[in-house]
């Protein structure tokens, strides 16, 4: 197979000539360089590309080109490559430009000219996008490919499980594409045993649980060791913080989680304020990047392991596993997030994955290609999501109850959604039922002003509301707010029940719950930000305070 491509595009030939040598010089092993003197000319080598069947991996343009900008080519390249990376390049005089280019052409980078010396200055910023293309790319012929019905809870699970991995596969729609047919005759799978998960030598996994799916990866589901110094339960910005640090820092750490990493933080289709990301950073390439840190640094990952309850032997804390298996830690860290509530609206729970997902943008969003999807909720979440979306379906409604959006979400979202024509935002408006024989086919909206309904058609929901704590399977001494997230510091100290609890002569450290040495960091704990830097932030600081307390003990 032909190397993957990448493209560069610059009027001035000297510029385009230094931009290509530099390239080659570095990559020419794995990639081959491409130039185009225009925008025009790129995207007729663009189209032939895609044509021929080869991969185009990244695409560095300069800004100012007669006839067409830099930030157009980038914009329309995306249509028909949408995982290639998308550099703009600019004089540094332009750089304000480049950063509005950014925000609205939603580019991956901007280098600016001169990139001398490149070691510096091109290659690393090269280097990275290109890692994160090979994350997320996938030959066509190549890898898993999962068959399904698109109207399939079962089916949305395992593309759920597989994404929240961050584990590359394709979909194939068994109503939809020929290919999935041909598959399953090849393999003598029958339609009632899907979903089937096809692997590269042929071997298949029929209608599959998560587990097996992880077994069949070869992902280990057993602790290595007998006891750790900490173990986290929940990996999502909290938990992979605190396993970077406590790796780092030499503690025997183990990182779980019931699902995969990333959290909420992981369903995320563009972080776009999280400290060092200019362009913004997908949820699943912060995740990516930061499993692999916390990895490297010496912690453990085991996924997908639920914890049920942990019970206290002379300190040691035991955690009861849903499988029955059993792990022991000296310091536990709760950093279980949160996760969205099932909506009452009448019909939701019978289409729970056949139409009704709970976040799910970037699992599902392809597959809404051309149809009528609908948002539930107001915050950064929900906006983010139609954001996504609306690259897919041809029109996506946002349905909030309040009077508008200002209140709840950030204004570069609002400005963003402002400036999407195929995104509507239908405030006063509630959800009240979804209808559909085995799928959503249509909904029934309510008007919040006169209590009215009507029915309207819609091929999905998705649902940003009503969230509720992870925080179940911790003992009652854990105490909690009358919301269910957990009590530490000095709210433990202020609580009703911190006398009844608390046994020892020292107050609890900061994070640290009713419970002595176990800890609680980001979206479960009582009072915190619900933001990604200061998830990120608790779970840093934790590692101090584990230290603190392991000290003690
Ligand atoms: C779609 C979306 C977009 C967002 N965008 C932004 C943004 O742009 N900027 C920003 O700052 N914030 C954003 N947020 C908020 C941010 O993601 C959260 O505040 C952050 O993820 C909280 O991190 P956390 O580690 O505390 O918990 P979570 O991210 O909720 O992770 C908790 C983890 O614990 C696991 N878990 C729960 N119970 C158990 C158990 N019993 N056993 C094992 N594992 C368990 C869960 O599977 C999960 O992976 C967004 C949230 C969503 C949903």
């Amino acid at each position: 197979m032909s190397k993957p491509v990448l493209l560069v595009v610059d009027d001035d030939p000297q510029v385009l000539a230094a931009v290509r040598r530099d390239l080659r010089s570095k990559y020419r092993e794995g990639y081959t360089v491409v130039g185009a003197s225009s925008g025009q000319e790129a995207l007729t080598t663009i189209r032939e590309l895609k044509s021929r069947g080869n991969s185009l991996a990244m695409v560095i343009s300069d800004q100012r080109m007669p006839g067409m900008l830099g930030t157009e080519l980038l914009t329309e390249s995306r249509d028909v490559y949408p995982l290639a990376r998308r550099v703009l390049l600019t004089a540094y005089s332009d750089i304000d430009a480049a950063v509005r280019a950014i925000n609205e052409a939603h580019l991956d980078h901007y280098l600016s000219k001169p990139w001398d010396p490149p070691e510096e200055r091109l290659f690393p910023v090269v280097d990275d996008l290109l890692d994160d293309w090979q994350a997320e790319y996938l030959p066509e012929a190549k890898g898993l490919r999962l068959v399904g019905h698109q109207w399939s809870p079962r089916s949305h699970a395992v593309k759920d499980f597989l994404a929240g991995n961050v584990i590359p596969y394709h979909w194939l729609d068994i109503e939809r594409d020929p290919k999935a047919a041909a598959l399953l005759e090849s393999a003598g799978v029958d339609v009632a045993e899907l979903p089937a998960l096809f692997f590269e030598d042929g071997s298949v996994l029929r209608d599959p649980e998560p587990r097996e799916v992880a077994e069949r990866l070869g992902r280990s589901l057993s602790a290595a060791l007998e006891v750790y110094d900490m173990v986290i339960v929940g990996a999502g910005p909290a938990g992979l913080a605190a396993a970077v640090y406590g790796g780092s820092e030499g503690l025997r750490t183990l990182l779980l989680d019931q699902h995969g990493p990333g959290g909420q933080a992981g369903t995320s289709s563009r972080i776009e304020n999280y400290l060092g990301f200019p362009a913004g950073v997908s949820g699943s390439e912060l995740t990516r990047r930061a499993l692999t840190q916390a990895q490297r640094l010496g912690a453990e990952f085991l996924a997908p392991l639920k914890v049920t309850g942990v019970s206290i032997d002379a300190g040691y804390k035991r955690l009861a596993l849903a499988d029955g298996r059993e792990i022991v830690t000296r310091a536990l860290l709760a950093a279980t997030g949160m996760a969205y509530r099932e909506h009452p609206a009448s019909g939701v729970a019978e289409h729970a994955g056949a139409g009704v997902y709970y976040g799910s943008a970037m699992t599902e969003a392809p597959a809404f290609r051309g149809r009528r999807v609908l948002i539930i909720g107001g915050g950064n979440s929900a906006g983010q999501g139609a954001m996504y979306l609306a690259r897919y379906a041809d029109e996506v409604q946002i349905v909030v109850r309040r009077g508008g959006l200002q209140e709840t979400m950030s204004q570069y979202l609002i400005d963003q959604i402002d400036k999407t024509e195929n995104i509507r935002l239908r405030t006063l408006t509630e959800l009240e039922g979804v209808l559909g024989e085995e799928r959503v086919e249509r909904v029934i909206l309510k008007s919040v002003d006169d209590g009215s309904c009507w029915e309207e058609e819609a091929d999905a929901i998705f649902i940003f509301i009503g969230t509720r704590p992870w925080g179940g399977w911790l003992p009652p001494a854990v105490l909690r707010d009358e919301k269910g997230f957990v009590l530490t510091g000095r709210d433990l100290m202020a609580a009703e029940g911190y006398a009844r609890v608390w046994k020892e002569s020292r107050e609890p450290l900061p994070l640290e719950t009713g419970i002595p040495g176990i800890f609680a960091a980001g979206d479960v704990r009582a009072g915190a930000m619900n933001r990604v830097a200061s998830a990120v932030g608790e779970g840093s600081m934790v590692v101090r305070l584990v230290h603190e307390y392991l000290a003690l003990t």
